[in-house]
């Protein structure tokens, strides 16, 4: 099995809309969506059966006011700020990490930890194999629901297609664990140039092969040259540029792949293809 990661430094870039159609023109039998904190290739991409299992992150504290003598130790030695003493002590589960200091410093034995469903492991089987997942809003832990996702996948003939999250984090280093090449995808902005630099600088630690391509890149082409040079400078593959297309939005929620239509982007998007099938 070889696995293409599509990555993008932030959200908007245009990251998913290649990956699906990626998905079309590979043919792909088995794919995944690992932007579990915005997940959205399922809107393509939910025929079929659906398993979904609970995922767990961290254990959570938990105090139990018949027990707490209020000595206010927790509350002191919590660097998330996420024990409360309003109306006794309490513990705020959108802000514990499960870091377990709380239950160490209490002299009451009141603190006990308890697993949480913090989102959902989904697995979508049709004439393809799906893997996706979805955190719920306010947890964290992303990066192991990440790796959850994966671990749904098989080995399998073809390419295995995988939208990755967005930013340089814990999920993303979790998403690039064993990929055979990372697509890139860009816009021309200062904060897209700068956060597709800092992707690239972690990508290179991994020494996973990677390609760049610039999404939009005529709404700032000098911002845009400014990428492309760098990418000469330091010796890194520019496979392609997408120009802006108003009618690209329309295509989208038609739920029309763009590599069916003769849409310049569509078509851009089939040469990026090639050039990363070749690169690979
Ligand atoms: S487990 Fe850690 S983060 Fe959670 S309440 Fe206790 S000290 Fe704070
Ligand atoms: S450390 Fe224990 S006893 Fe003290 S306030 Fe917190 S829960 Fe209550």
């Amino acid at each position: 099995m070889k696995q293409l990661l599509i990555l993008s430094g932030k959200g908007g870039t245009g990251k998913t809309t290649i990956a699906s159609s990626f998905i079309r023109l590979a043919k792909s039998k088995q794919f995944a969506d690992c932007d579990v904190e915005a997940p959205n290739l399922h809107l393509m991409y939910k025929k079929g059966s659906k398993d979904s299992k609970p995922y767990y992150g961290l254990k959570k504290a938990f105090i139990d006011q018949d027990v707490c003598v209020e000595c206010g130790l927790c509350k002191d030695h919590c660097r998330f700020n996420a024990i409360t003493d309003d109306d006794g002590y309490k513990v705020n589960p959108f802000k514990c990490e499960g870091c377990g200091v709380c239950g160490y410093v209490c002299p009451a034995n009141a603190i006990d930890f308890q697993q949480s469903t913090d989102g959902s492991i989904d697995l979508y089987q049709d004439n393809y194999r799906f893997s996706t997942g979805s955190l719920k809003m306010g947890s964290g832990n992303s990066g192991l629901l990440v790796s959850e996702v994966k671990k749904q996948l098989q080995d399998s003939e073809g390419l295995t297609i995988i939208d990755g999250p967005p930013g340089i984090g814990c999920p993303v280093i979790a998403s690039m664990s064993g990929v055979d090449f990372i697509l890139v995808v860009t816009e021309p902005s200062m904060s897209g140039f700068s956060d597709m630099k800092r992707m690239i600088e972690t990508i290179r630690k991994t020494k996973t092969p990677l390609a760049v391509c610039i999404n939009k890149y005529d709404i700032n082409k000098d911002i845009s040259n400014n990428i492309k040079d760098y990418l000469y400078e330091n010796n890194i593959n520019f496979i392609g540029e997408l120009p802006f297309d108003k009618e690209v939005n329309n295509l989208i929620n038609q739920s029309i792949s763009l590599v069916d239509t003769d849409n310049p982007v569509g078509v851009e998007i089939k040469n990026i293809y090639k050039q990363v099938i070749d690169l690979m």
